[in-house]
């Protein structure tokens, strides 16, 4: 579903990410943790195009990311063209990002209705039925200043999913959460792995990490120093700094 071959990201001529190679299947759970500054933000955004990589390759569903063929050259993509790509890749960010003035509800439907021109009954129909998955029908008419930081945080996830994207990115979902609030979201995000979206999360949450994710990588310095299978890597990781990291995160 997602191919990365070599991706490369510098700020001036501050190199972030030096050579990411990483592939996701359809229906896979991927957990990237490490240090911060490993340049794990950094690689999401590279994903969706809202960072500009400085080189490699990007393939969703087949497709480059951000870059088109015409006849035997490529081109940057148009910014519509990018836009409809992104729509493929839904973002979940630390701070829910939710417009303030807009109900739940009316966050959800927002997109759907403005960006692909959904009936208004249809969207509102299909917004319900994600309230009702992230566990919270009753607040469809709550504002975010009404709801919790949990609430808040599943509304984006709803939001996220009203768009029906083939892959969700998570950067640190439940960081800016108050501890009693991180369970609701993790518990949303599980059983949204357990009906096969296919999502890329980058956490802290060790335990969901071993629990939930189909795969693990830990990045350090812009490079992925060791992925493989969750439990293998946490009871017996190979490298020295995997090793370190771990000690202090678990
Ligand atoms: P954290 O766990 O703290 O979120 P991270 O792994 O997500 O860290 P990134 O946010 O990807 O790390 O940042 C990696 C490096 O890239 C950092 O050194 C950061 O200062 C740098 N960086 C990120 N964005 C920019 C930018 N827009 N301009 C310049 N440097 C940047
Ligand atoms: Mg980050």
């Amino acid at each position: 579903l997602l191919k990365v071959e070599r991706l490369r990201k510098s700020f001036g001529d501050h190199e972030v990410l030096s050579g990411i190679d990483l592939s996701v299947n359809e229906g896979d759970v991927t957990c990237i943790v490490g240090p911060s500054g490993s340049g794990k933000s950094t690689l999401l955004r590279c994903l969706n195009h809202l960072e500009k990589p400085t080189g490699g390759a990007i393939f969703l569903q087949g497709e480059p990311v951000g870059v088109r063929w015409r006849g035997d050259r490529l081109y940057e993509m148009s910014f519509n063209e990018m836009a409809r790509q992104r729509q493929k890749m839904g973002m979940v960010f630390q701070g829910f990002h939710l417009f303030p003035h807009k109900t739940a509800l009316q966050n959800i439907t927002e997109a759907p209705i403005i960006v692909k021109g959904t009936p208004r009954h249809q969207a509102e129909a299909e917004g319900m039925a994600l309230l009702e998955k992230v566990g919270m029908p009753d607040r469809a008419h709550y504002y975010p200043r009404q709801l919790s930081g949990g609430q808040q945080q599943r509304v984006a996830i709803a939001r996220s999913l009203a768009m029906k994207p083939a892959l969700l990115l998570f950067d640190e979902p439940t960081s800016a959460l108050d501890p009693e609030l991180v369970g609701e979201v993790l518990a949303a995000m599980r059983q949204l792995a357990e009906e096969g979206m296919t999502m890329l999360v980058v956490t802290h949450e060790m335990l969901f990490a071993r629990d939930v994710a189909d795969h693990l990588i830990f990045m350090e310095g812009g490079v992925i120093v060791e992925q493989g299978n969750p439990r293998e890597i946490m009871t017996s990781p190979r490298h020295e700094r995997t090793r370190e990291f771990l000690a202090r995160v678990l």
